[in-house]
């Protein structure tokens, strides 16, 4: 099908567009048509099979039980008995101890001496002596967590993960990493079990017989017919409401990342130059056949001798599989040809400074235009793909009334 005018013109398939699309279906609507660069959907949350078992090919995909709204849509596709329940089990690598997740809630893991060092390294952080937040985020790992967890583990890892954007990052996307008062911590250690905010996913399904790209599948199977694969915008008319000088929508519904705009006709150059300052982060997966004895779903690696930062236990979560994937930003990945790895060009948009006001700027001309960025890419927000679906849905009811 290739429906060149339509209401809804939808770019990008994965899980924001496919929601989006699939919540309109639900409503009755489908005068929709979706424009998908890659032969399939699912986007970042796509697998393959690698070794005789599903592989997640845009790193390790867990789905959150935390949004009941956005599991009971999942769920219309891929049933729950399709899935299976686990209670997260994440760890550190520091040293020759492989610590629970936080670090600042499990540090009474390690030995009494390394308790005591760590402690009265938070104890003395600026938080704990109420000095005022700082506004970029390597100095607030220093001013939250005190040295020795910076420099033992936040900084180290998180270099590995952004590279020298690092010292760009800005500190208002937080509410994503646990929080753990230095009160929680030493309570922590006296009770020795961990103490305050658990971070995400604390508990997860993941599909008994599939990896996380079934559900965005079956989702596109759905609309099979209004899909267009193997089409790559590059074009935006925002006079005309035009994409690629082809397809036309009254409503535009932007997923994809904008930077991969090659001409935005109508934008103003000052917006132009903004979308310019939007950050990315590229991310390789790399499949490792070895069965490992560690009982975690995933491991952090902060230190700098390895290039990858976190591998992926698949046998821990992936019944009858075995073997185990690292992540490693791109500019630290070494590739060899004996194993299979998969390359994400646009894995993490980067919390710089200076992208709040950036992207909001960027977004509010656009929606007065009926353009309207959705998801990852499209708000260039940290968001996983529970947070995406519910977006995605909450847009589609408020256009549909
Ligand atoms: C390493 C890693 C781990 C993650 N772990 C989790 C997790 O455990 N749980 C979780 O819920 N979320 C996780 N996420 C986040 C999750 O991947 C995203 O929330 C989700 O994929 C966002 O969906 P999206 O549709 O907004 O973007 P994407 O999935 O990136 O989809 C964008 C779509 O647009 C298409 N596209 C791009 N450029 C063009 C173009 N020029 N023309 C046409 N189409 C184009 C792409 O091919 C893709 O299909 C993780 C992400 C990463 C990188």
């Amino acid at each position: 099908m290739d429906k060149r005018k339509c209401k809804y013109l939808i770019l990008g398939a994965g899980p924001a567009g496919l929601s989006f699309a699939n919540r309109l279906l639900e409503q009755g609507e489908s005068d929709f048509l979706v424009l998908e660069k890659e032969k399939e959907a699912g986007g970042l949350c796509r697998s393959m099979h690698v070794d005789e078992s599903p592989l997640d090919i845009g790193g390790g995909h867990f789905l959150d039980v935390r949004s009941k709204k956005a599991d009971d849509f999942l769920f219309r596709f891929m049933p729950k008995e399709e899935w299976d329940s686990y209670e997260r089990d994440s760890r550190i690598q520091i040293g020759d101890d492989l610590i629970g997740h936080p670090l600042e809630a499990n540090i009474w893991q390690m030995s009494l001496e390394k308790q005591v060092a760590y402690l009265k390294s938070i104890a003395v952080a600026g938080c704990s002596l109420g000095m005022p937040v700082p506004k970029e985020f390597v100095k607030w790992i220093y001013w939250k967590l005190g040295d020795r967890i910076a420099e033992d583990y936040m900084i180290p890892y998180n270099r590995k993960m952004f590279g020298e954007e690092l010292e760009r990052l800005g500190t208002y996307w937080l509410n994503k990493l646990p929080n753990v008062s230095f009160e929680e911590t030493l309570l922590s250690c006296l009770t020795k079990k961990a103490h305050g905010t658990q971070p995400g996913h604390a508990r997860f399904y993941y599909p008994k017989k599939y990896g996380y790209g079934e559900l965005w599948k079956r989702m596109a199977e759905k609309i099979k017919d209004r899909i267009l694969y193997s089409t790559d915008v590059r074009v935006i008319d925002f006079t005309a409401n035009m994409v690629n000088n082809s397809f036309q929508g009254e409503v535009i519904i932007n997923t994809i990342p904008w930077t991969e705009f090659q001409e935005l006709s109508g934008m103003p150059e000052y917006l132009k130059e903004k979308i310019k300052t939007l950050k990315y982060s590229s991310v390789v997966i790399e499949y490792i056949p070895e069965k490992l004895a560690a009982q975690a779903h995933w491991i952090y690696y902060p230190q700098k001798e390895i290039p990858y930062h976190r591998i992926l236990v698949r046998h821990n979560f992936c019944p009858g599989s075995k073997g185990y994937w690292t992540e490693t930003n791109k500019e630290r990945s070494i590739k060899r040809e004996d194993r299979f790895s998969y390359e994400n060009k646009y894995a993490y948009p980067l919390n710089t400074v200076e992208k709040p006001e950036n992207i909001k700027e960027i977004l509010e001309w656009c929606r007065e235009r009926n353009v309207y960025g959705l998801g990852r890419w499209g708000e260039w927000e940290h968001y996983n793909s529970d947070v995406v679906v519910e977006r995605a849905m909450d847009l589609a009811d408020l256009m549909q009334g």
